[in-house]
């Protein structure tokens, strides 16, 4: 039998207590300038540069962050952070070294006033050559460090400053999850999804999603930061992204119709978002075949260019093909019920094979083009924007009436008979076709559809 003596026992509690108990840390954005991180969290230490000048963030680190994120790292020059993990001990101010400045973006611009540093090595010292010119922006900087094998992403010390100093103006728009607002950080517009405490977990996989490695397209939202905001009396979860002031697809089709340049290239930049997220890129720096899970009108935006970008990664999952595994426990019949593939209604889904997401994605995608082919205008000639399957179910279906139209009666959205007098239209058609077939294996790859829209050629002549 073996007992404790008393000096042992009192190490154990000892060491028991500094791993688990709270801390106190010293908080810049925070009631009395103090924070108390939960059980098994740490005090944050960070500086970067804004403006010009060195600016500190102290605050606590949950135990999420802690686990799955790099807060704890300095980036390799950007900025200096650390973790600690006893009472204030976040109280010193760091400073960043002079090679570490390379250059600063214009002040007034959104894109523009974060530091250019990160492709220096930290070990230069600062001269004139090596200073970034002003121009580089927060876009770049986002894509360079995201190429650049930095991560994936702005460093989180970065993100939670940009979320902080955001000024909401006005909600633009609510889903699944919490609220949608337009905010304004340093004069530009900026997408705010802010999600309930109680969905911190949708909150922590979209963000974690966006900044998968190699995910950035310019056929996916941009994805800026993500905070997490104690206030005090709950925890504030945001997510922040590029705005788009037409809003999503739904919003547009709603209130515009599209010429077949336009809807052409709407579809053409739906495709390629999803063949992107839907590839595998193999490497060090690549990127794991990802399926959406929710593709419908309402979770695409339209750019003001008229391209469009896909958004809502909340349901994604990711494939590691490694070990042939998807990275979530899966809850089937996740999406919204009227963009469900077949296979999803009557539950013959494989969910063995990561194939088949990527193929219930395809069918959801046929749906969306049809509400965008109904509203290219021909000669004056369009329909009124309709959602799939408007003719058979009411609103907000249940999976049973669904499973009724999409897998008994096989019925699917009918394709108007005007659309074979327009070349553009009928391979609209025909993809829709093709991707909406009960037989997922039969159904045509996001790349296949990408090609053959890339390959409709828009006879100009023709009056819209
Ligand atoms: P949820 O997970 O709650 O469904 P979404 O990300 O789909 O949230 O956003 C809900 C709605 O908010 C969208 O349908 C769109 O109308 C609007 N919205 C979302 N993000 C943006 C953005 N970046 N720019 C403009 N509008 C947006
Ligand atoms: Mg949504």
């Amino acid at each position: 039998m073996s007992y404790l003596r008393c000096s042992e026992a009192a190490l154990l509690l000892f060491t028991f207590v500094q791993l688990t108990a709270a801390l106190k840390c010293v908080c810049h954005l925070c009631v009395n300038h103090t924070c108390e991180t939960e059980a098994e969290g740490a005090c944050w230490n960070s500086v970067m540069l804004i403006n010009g000048k060195e600016e500190a963030v102290k605050s606590c680190v949950s135990p999420s962050e802690l686990k799955g994120q790099v807060f704890c790292y300095s980036s390799r020059n950007v900025s200096k952070r650390n973790c600690c993990f006893t009472d204030f001990c976040n109280n010193e101010t760091l400073h960043l070294s002079p090679g570490v400045i390379l250059g600063i973006c214009a002040v007034q611009n959104l894109w523009c006033n974060l530091i250019k540093a990160h492709k220096q090595d930290p070990e230069e010292s600062l001269d004139d050559q090596t200073l970034v010119s002003t121009d580089k922006c927060l876009k770049e900087l986002i894509y360079d460090m995201n190429t650049s094998g930095s991560g994936s992403g702005l460093p989180l010390l970065v993100q939670r400053t940009i979320a902080r100093t955001i000024v909401l103006q006005e909600s633009i728009g609510k889903g699944r999850f919490g609220e949608v607002w337009r905010g304004k950080w340093s004069g530009e517009d900026v997408a705010v999804k802010i999600f309930s405490s109680r969905d911190e977990r949708s909150w922590f996989r979209e963000a974690e999603i966006y900044q998968t490695i190699m995910l950035r397209h310019e056929n996916i939202l941009g994805f800026i930061a993500a905070d997490n905001k104690d206030n005090g009396s709950w925890t504030q979860l945001w997510l922040v992204s590029e705005y788009h002031e037409h809003g999503s697809l739904f919003d547009y089709l709603n209130r515009y119709t599209v010429s077949v340049e336009g809807m052409i290239v709407l579809a053409l930049s739906i495709a390629s978002g999803i063949a992107h997220l839907h590839m595998e890129i193999i490497g060090t720096q690549g990127k794991p075949a990802i399926a959406h899970r929710d593709i419908k009108s309402k979770n695409i935006l339209v750019k003001k260019n008229g391209t469009a970008v896909i958004a809502d990664l909340g349901l994604a999952v990711k494939h590691d093909s490694n070990t042939n595994t998807i990275d979530i426990p899966i809850n089937h019949r996740v999406g919204t019920k009227r963009y469900m593939a077949p296979e999803i209604l009557d539950d013959s889904i494989n969910m063995s094979s990561f194939e088949s997401f990527k193929r219930a994605d395809i069918y959801s995608m046929g749906l969306v083009f049809w509400e965008l082919a109904r509203r290219c205008s021909i000669q004056g000639i369009y329909e009124d924007f309709q959602l799939p399957y408007y003719e058979q179910v009411q609103s907000d279906p249940s999976v049973d009436d669904m499973r009724k139209v999409v897998c008994e009666q096989k019925l699917r959205p009918s394709i108007p008979n005007q659309w074979q007098s327009c070349e553009a239209l009928r391979v609209m058609g025909k993809i829709m076709r093709e991707c909406w077939y009960a037989n997922p294996a039969a159904r045509l790859t996001a790349l296949r559809v990408k090609k053959t829209v890339s390959q409709v050629t828009v006879v100009k002549d023709v009056k819209e």
